[in-house]
C-alpha cells in the first residue's frame, strides 16, 4: 500500500496534488511519501515482533539525506556498501553502532573510516578482505566485529543481474567452505567473529529461496557453535520484492517473510538483522514527467517524455516494468490507446514501455511512474548532459525539495581544463 491516490481526479502524494509540485519545481522530478516509508518500516517491525532485531535500511536503494534521516528517526539502522554511503548514514544522524558495512570490495580507506567512526559490524565477503581488515584494525589498535557473508548456492529466481546467492555469483564465500573460513577468521587477531550474514538477491517474489537459505544458515550456526565460535547475530540481508505490476499477483508480505525467519532461525537465540531496501523505499516514490511530444510513427504512437533512461534506468537495464499513469485522471470510459513511452536520449534503449495502454495523452500532460522510490534517483546519471532531477518529499499536506536541480553552470564547471589547454 502507498499514499499516492487520486483525489478529485488528480493524483496526489499524500494530501498534495502532483500538479502543484510540478508547477513549483518543474518536471521531471522524484517525489517520496513520508507516510509510505513509515508504513513499510512498521510492517517489518511487526513482522519481526518478538525477536531481538534491528532493521537496517539498505541505503543503496535511496540515499537522500531526508529519506535516511526519516528512517533513522523511526529507529532504523543502515546497511551501507561504500564509504560514501557510510558518510551519508552518519550525516543523517545514525550512530556507528547501527551501521553495517556490506560489499565485496571494501578498501582500506573505507575500513579505516568505519573503524574510526564506529561500526556495528563488517559483513566480510572473502579471505583476502579478512586479512586486510584484521591488519587495518590492529594498526588502529582496535578489533573489527565481523560476520562472514556466506553464499548458500540458492537460486533466488529473480533477474540475473540482481541474483547474488548462486555459486557463480561474486558474493560471499561458499557455504561448504564456511567452517574453514571461520577458523581462519578466529585466528586473526584484529577480528571478532560475532555472526553470519547472507543476502541472496533482490526483488524476490517467492519465499522458498529465503526459506532454503535461512535453513542452511541455521544449520551452519549450530556447526560453527560446535566448533567453538560465538554466533550471536544473524544478518539475513534484504531482497523482499514489491508489486511493480498492479495487475499481477502480489509478492509475499513482510509478515509472511517474518514467519519464515521465525520458523528457520527463531530458535537460535540470535539477534536478527535484516537489510530491506526496495520494500521500504520502492513504492514510496514516483517519478513524474511531462509529455514533450506525441509522435505518430509509421506503425505506432510514441509518447516522448522529458524523463529519460538517465533518470530511471531500471527499464533499460533490467527490462523492468513500472506502472505508468496519467496524473490527471481520464474521463470515465475514455478509450485506452497503446503507446511506446520513451525519453529524449539518443539510444533506442531509452524506452520505458512498449505498447502500453493509456487513456489519450496530449502534449504537456503529466505522467507518473509508480514504484520509482528505490533504485531510481540513486542510479541516475547526467548522460546527454541532462541535469540530475530534483527529489521532493511530502508529509501530509506539505512538500519540500530535498535535492535541488543543479544548474548547467554547476555541471559544466565541475570539469576543468588541463594546464596546457
Ligand atoms: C542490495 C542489497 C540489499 C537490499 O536489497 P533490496 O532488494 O533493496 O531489499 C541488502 N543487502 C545487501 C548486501 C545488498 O547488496
Amino acid at each position: 500500500m502507498d499514499h499516492f491516490l487520486y483525489q478529485d481526479g488528480i493524483l496526489h502524494a499524500e494530501d498534495v496534488p502532483i500538479t502543484e509540485i510540478a508547477a513549483a519545481v518543474g518536471t521531471p522530478f522524484y517525489v517520496y511519501s513520508t507516510a509510505t516509508l513509515t508504513r513499510h518500516f512498521q510492517l517489518f517491525q511487526e513482522a519481526l515482533d518478538g525477536l531481538d532485531h534491528l532493521i537496517c535500511f539498505a541505503v543503496k536503494s535511496n540515499s537522500n539525506q531526508a529519506v535516511l534521516s526519516h528512517m533513522a528517526s523511526l529507529g532504523a539502522g543502515m546497511d551501507v556498501v561504500s564509504g560514501g554511503e557510510y558518510r551519508r548514514a552518519k550525516a543523517a544522524g545514525v550512530p556507528g553502532e547501527r551501521i553495517v558495512f556490506s560489499g565485496v570490495g571494501k578498501t582500506e580507506e573505507e575500513m579505516r573510516l568505519a573503524l574510526e567512526g564506529g561500526i556495528r559490524q563488517f559483513n566480510v565477503e572473502s579471505e583476502p578482505e579478512m586479512a586486510r581488515l584484521s591488519r587495518v584494525a590492529m594498526e588502529l589498535g582496535t578489533v573489527a566485529p565481523i560476520t562472514v557473508r556466506v553464499n548458500p548456492d540458492v537460486d533466488a529466481k529473480t533477474h540475473a543481474k540482481i541474483a547474488t546467492g548462486r555459486k557463480e555469483d561474486k558474493f560471499g564465500i561458499p557455504i561448504a567452505r564456511a567452517r574453514e573460513v571461520y577458523a581462519l577468521a578466529a585466528s586473526l587477531p584484529g577480528l571478532e567473529v560475532i555472526g553470519i550474514d547472507v543476502h541472496i538477491g533482490s526483488q524476490l517474489t517467492d519465499l522458498d529461496p529465503f526459506e532454503t537459505a535461512y535453513t542452511k544458515v541455521a544449520e551452519l550456526t549450530e556447526q560453527l557453535r560446535a566448533d567453538g565460535h560465538t554466533i550471536r547475530r544473524l544478518d539475513l540481508g534484504g531482497g523482499l520484492g514489491i508489486p511493480y505490476e498492479r495487475s499481477n499477483t502480489a509478492p509475499p508480505l513482510p509478515i509472511e517473510y517474518g514467519a519464515v525467519i521465525k520458523r528457520t532461525v527463531g530458535h537460535l537465540g540470535c539477534e536478527i538483522e535484516i537489510e530491506p531496501g526496495r520494500l521500504i523505499s520502492g513504492n514510496a516514490g514516483l517519478l513524474v514527467a511531462s509529455t514533450i511530444y506525441v509522435k505518430n510513427g509509421e506503425d505506432r504512437d510514441f509518447l516522448i517524455l522529458d524523463a529519460a533512461m538517465n533518470d530511471l534506468i531500471r527499464p533499460a537495464m533490467y527490462g523492468a516494468y513500472h506502472d505508468i499513469v496519467p496524473v490527471v485522471e481520464a474521463a470515465p470510459g475514455a478509450e485506452q490507446t497503446p503507446y511506446d513511452i520513451v525519453g529524449p536520449v539518443c539510444e533506442s534503449g531509452d524506452t520505458f514501455a512498449k505498447q502500453r495502454n493509456l487513456p489519450p495523452v496530449a502534449e504537456a500532460d503529466l505522467i507518473a511512474f509508480r514504484s520509482a522510490g528505490a533504485y531510481g534517483a540513486v542510479m541516475s546519471s547526467e548522460y546527454n548532459t541532462r541535469a540530475l532531477i530534483p527529489e521532493v518529499m511530502v508529509k501530509d499536506d506539505q512538500f519540500a525539495v530535498i535535492r535541488a536541480r543543479p544548474s548547467f553552470d554547476d555541471m559544466i564547471n565541475r570539469d576543468t581544463l588541463p594546464p596546457w589547454a
